[in-house]
C-alpha cells in the first residue's frame, strides 16, 4: 500500500467516522473497533481481479453443481430433516432451495470466510469505486457489531456473512433468532439460524410455496427467438402452445408466468424462468448463480442433470472486450446504454435489434462472433 493510499484511507476514515458518531446508532464498542482498523491489501487485490474476471456459465455450474456437492446435500437433508421441516413449515420455502444456497455459497458451511469484515468493508469503502454500496454496508456492520449478536465478524472478502453469506443490510432487516437463544447467530458451526434467516429471507421476497424456480426447457424448430427476453412473460401453457416443452419431459401447463432464458445463447441450454427465479435474484442477480441455485436444488430433490449441451468450444467475451462491443453497438446505432462491460437488458436489446437488422439469427447473446463481425 503506497503512501498516497494510506493518506486516503486515513481522510475517508475520520470523514466516516463522523458521520457514523452523529447518526447515533453506533455507540462506543463500535467506534472503538472502527477506530483501530487499517486497510486490507489482499481485499483490494480481491475486488481488482473479481471486477476482471467473467467465466463461461457452464463453467460456473460445472464448478457449482458437482456430484460431490449433490451427494453431500442430500445426506445434510437427510441428517437434519427435523430442522428442516420446520423451517420449512414456518417460512413456506422448500428445503432444498435453502440447502442449495448453503452449498452455492460456502459448500455447506466450510469456507465461510476468514476476512475481517468491518476491515474488509472499510478498505472498500475507503477505495470508492462502488463507495455508497460499501458504506451502507458498513455502516450495518458497525451496528451489528453493537448489538453484540456476532462473537467474532467474519466474512469474504466483499462482506458478506455466515453459512449463506448475507450483506450486513441484509443481516440486520431479515436475519432470524430460530433457535431461540436470543441472538441471531449466522457465524457460529451450528447453521440453524442462518439457515432459517436464508428462508425467511426467500419467504419477505415472495417465494411461492410448492412452486418450481423454473424449468430446463427445449425449444421447437424454427422459434421466434425474439420471444427469448426476459421482458417477455407467458404462462406455461401459453409456452407449450408455442412448442415448448420441459427438457425432462414434464408437463409445461402447469407452470405460472415465466420468461425463456438463453444465457449463451441459441447454441446452449434454454430455461424457463418463473416467478421464483425473481425471488432468489434477490439473493444475487447473476443468472448463472441463480441457476446454479435452482438446478442444485432440482438435484437434490432427486432430478437429473441438465439435458441440454453448451457450447463449450467457444470462448466467451472478457471484460474489456464487452466494453469494446458496447460502444461498437452504440456507434452502429444500437444504444447500449453505457460501456461499463457487464451485459444487462439494455445490451441484450441492442444486440437483439443488430442481430435482426442483419439477417443474423435474434437470440440477443454477445458472442465473440458478434464482436468480430461488428469490427
Ligand atoms: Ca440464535
Amino acid at each position: 500500500m503506497s503512501a498516497d493510499e494510506q493518506r486516503s484511507f486515513t481522510d475517508w476514515h475520520a470523514a466516516f467516522r463522523e458521520r457514523a458518531r452523529q447518526r447515533g446508532n453506533v455507540g462506543p464498542a463500535a467506534l472503538a473497533a472502527f477506530d483501530a482498523l487499517t486497510p486490507d491489501p489482499e481485499v483490494l487485490q480481491r475486488d481488482r481481479s473479481q471486477a476482471e474476471l467473467v467465466r463461461p456459465i457452464w463453467d460456473y455450474l460445472d464448478r457449482a453443481v458437482t456430484d460431490a456437492r449433490v451427494d453431500a446435500g442430500r445426506a445434510l437433508l437427510s441428517e437434519r430433516r427435523e430442522l428442516f421441516g420446520r423451517i420449512s413449515e414456518r417460512y413456506g420455502v422448500a428445503p432444498e432451495i435453502v440447502v442449495a444456497i448453503w452449498g452455492v455459497e460456502t459448500g455447506y458451511g466450510r469456507d465461510r470466510g476468514r476476512f475481517d469484515v468491518l476491515r474488509a468493508l472499510a478498505t472498500l469503502a475507503a477505495d470508492g469505486r462502488r463507495r455508497g454500496l460499501f458504506e451502507a454496508q458498513l455502516m450495518a456492520a458497525l451496528r451489528i457489531h453493537e448489538d453484540g449478536d456476532a462473537r467474532e465478524m467474519r466474512g469474504s472478502w466483499a462482506g458478506a456473512m455466515g453459512h449463506t453469506q448475507f450483506m450486513p443490510t441484509s443481516y440486520l432487516a431479515y436475519a432470524v433468532d430460530f433457535d431461540g437463544d436470543g441472538r441471531r447467530d449466522i457465524w457460529s458451526d451450528d447453521p440453524t439460524d442462518a439457515l432459517a434467516s436464508t428462508a425467511a429471507y426467500l419467504a419477505r421476497f415472495g417465494w411461492q410455496s410448492g412452486a418450481p424456480w423454473g424449468h430446463e426447457v427445449r425449444l421447437p424448430e424454427g422459434f421466434d427467438l425474439r420471444l427469448a427476453d426476459r421482458r417477455t412473460r407467458r404462462g406455461g401453457a401459453d409456452w407449450a402452445r408455442l412448442g415448448v416443452a420441459r427438457a425432462d419431459g414434464g408437463l409445461l401447463d402447469e407452470a405460472g408466468e415465466g420468461a425463456l432464458l438463453l444465457p449463451a445463447g441459441a447454441e446452449g441450454v434454454a430455461f424457463l424462468a418463473l416467478d421464483n427465479f425473481r425471488v432468489v435474484e434477490r439473493y444475487n442477480r447473476a443468472v448463472s448463480y441463480v441457476l446454479a441455485v435452482g438446478h442444485l436444488a432440482d438435484r437434490l430433490a432427486g432430478r437429473g442433470p441438465l439435458v441440454g449441451t453448451w457450447p463449450r468450444q467457444a470462448r466467451v467475451l472478457e471484460t474489456q472486450e464487452r466494453r469494446e462491443l458496447q460502444e461498437r453497438l452504440t456507434s452502429a446505432g444500437f444504444c447500449t446504454r453505457g460501456a461499463d462491460g457487464l451485459i444487462g437488458p439494455d445490451t441484450v436489446a441492442a444486440v437483439r435489434a443488430y442481430q435482426l437488422a442483419h439477417g443474423l439469427r435474434p437470440d440477443g447473446y454477445a458472442s465473440v462472433c458478434l464482436l468480430e463481425r461488428l469490427r
